[in-house]
């Protein structure tokens, strides 16, 4: 299938063409025709699928559509919410880039920045508004936006909308909308929160989903690397620089975890930047355009930080602590892999974390591949801590007699074992006190 099977306008199919894009994603396929046809729409895709594209082109096509002469301030017709900044700022950038040929205006805001250019913005009128929900109340609140001539509505990313607590807000801003108007929901699951909101919002929707990414990240390479929880900084130092990594993305699951790795990774003379919620939207910005454009080698990120981040050909993801929510871990390896490109996930796994990667593997269904790099085999005398707060306790003690987390899960894949003493009943990185040695360790 192609892009002009879609009826999409002739405006469009040259900037699609421009893009480099030869043929729709099966989203793209599915979602353009509907939407074209006024239908609301409930999309179950993640970021990656191509859903901005999906959404993107036919709103462009439906605004002209529906445009008509007019005197004075033009009126915002379509509005897209999304739940950061970072997404924000990406989506716009696509209205920007499909709309390059028609004759439409469009804006994007969110909170972190002076709200001033923004308001200037507004006020010289947009067809089309992107933003996070807690700085566009701001605009209503300072009559700088007025919702009541939307014609359409995007609710992009709405699974995380509500987990990140704008459900409050969202609410706030639907009331504000015109009854009669089409929208269109995507998430990447469907809760009951999400099925509750969707039902009170939308009319007979179109139901699509395409393969989630759990399932569709072939491309991706998955391993972990088991290892002590204080050795985790030297091994990541280790790998980028022994495989001469040029661009790293790296999670972490706290702000100060990430603000303390990228300044470690300084002082192993590895370029760094970190990114997250606490960062001012300048710093952000910056950060991301470094890492784009080679300047930095590694950007470590937490969740909602990473969240939508696009980076082109992004060859490797590390998570250097597990997530604490296991769709989270789908999410951060999306982030390479994308649009037909390779990509490699490792994460680097200590013992507290075992139970962690044991609801990854139940999530997407497969044990992932474990690989001890040699030199860093775990310490098998050292025993799981609980994670509190989204940080391991620390430090690391070695406790007598406590029950092992999970014993004999490295021995089952083909790289297990330890060097320092594989033949202890109640290693938690070991089986029935077999004495294994990984490959690269007896190599
Ligand atoms: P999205 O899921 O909207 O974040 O898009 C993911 C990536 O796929 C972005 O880098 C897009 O530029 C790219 N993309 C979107 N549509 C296509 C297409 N039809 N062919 C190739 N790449 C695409």
């Amino acid at each position: 299938m192609s892009f002009d099977s879609l009826g999409l306008n002739a405006e469009l199919l040259r900037a699609v063409s421009e893009k480099g894009y030869s043929k729709p994603t099966p989203i793209q396929q599915q979602a353009i025709p509907l939407v074209l046809e006024g239908r609301d729409l409930m999309g179950g895709a993640q970021t990656g699928t191509g859903k901005t594209a999906g959404f993107t082109l036919p709103l462009l096509q439906r605004l002209m559509d529906s445009d008509k002469p007019r005197k004075g301030r033009r009126p915002i017709r379509a509005l897209v919410l999304t739940p950061t900044r970072e997404l924000a700022a990406q989506v716009h950038e696509s209205v920007q880039m499909y709309g390059r040929y028609l004759p439409l205006k469009s804006a994007v805001v969110f909170g972190g920045v002076s709200i001033n250019p923004q308001k200037q913005k507004l006020i010289r009128g947009v067809d089309i508004l992107v933003a996070t929900p807690g700085r566009l109340l701001d605009h209503v609140g300072q009559r700088s936006a007025d919702l009541s001539n939307i014609d359409i509505l995007v609710l992009d990313e709405a699974d995380r909308m509500l987990d990140m607590g704008f459900i409050h807000d969202i609410r706030k801003v639907l009331a504000l909308l015109p009854k009669q108007k089409q929208t269109l929901l995507f998430s990447a699951t469907f809760s009951d929160d999400i099925k509750k909101l969707a039902n009170g919002l939308m009319h007979s929707p179109a139901l699509i989903e395409v393969a989630q990414r759990n399932t569709t990240a072939e491309r991706v390479t998955q391993v972990i690397h088991p290892v002590d929880k204080s050795r985790k900084r030297e091994l990541l130092s280790f790998l980028i620089g022994s495989q001469n990594w040029k661009q790293v993305l790296v999670f972490t699951r706290t702000k100060h975890g990430a603000n303390r790795l990228s300044e470690q990774l300084g002082k192993d003379g590895i370029t760094a930047a970190a990114i997250h919620g606490n960062k001012s939207q300048g710093a952000r910005t910056r950060a991301l355009a470094e890492f784009k454009s080679g300047k930095i080698r590694v950007l470590v990120a937490t969740d909602i930080a990473a969240r939508g981040l696009d980076i082109d050909q992004l060859p490797h993801v590390v998570n250097f602590e597990l997530p604490n929510v296991a769709e989270d871990y789908v999410h951060r390896i999306g982030r390479t892999g994308r649009a037909g490109n390779e990509g490699e996930a490792m994460s680097l796994v200590c013992v507290d974390e075992l139970k962690l990667l044991k609801d990854i593997e139940r999530l997407i269904k497969r044990e992932i591949t474990s690989d001890i790099i040699d030199g860093f085999a775990p310490d098998p005398s050292i025993k799981a801590q609980p994670i509190k707060n989204g940080r391991s306790a620390q430090p690391q003690r070695k406790k007598k007699n406590k029950k092992p987390a999970r014993p004999g899960k490295y021995a089952r894949n083909r790289n297990a074992g330890n060097q320092k003493d594989g033949n202890r009943a109640d290693s938690p990185w070991n089986n029935n006190g077999d004495r294994q040695r990984s490959r690269r360790d007896a190599a």
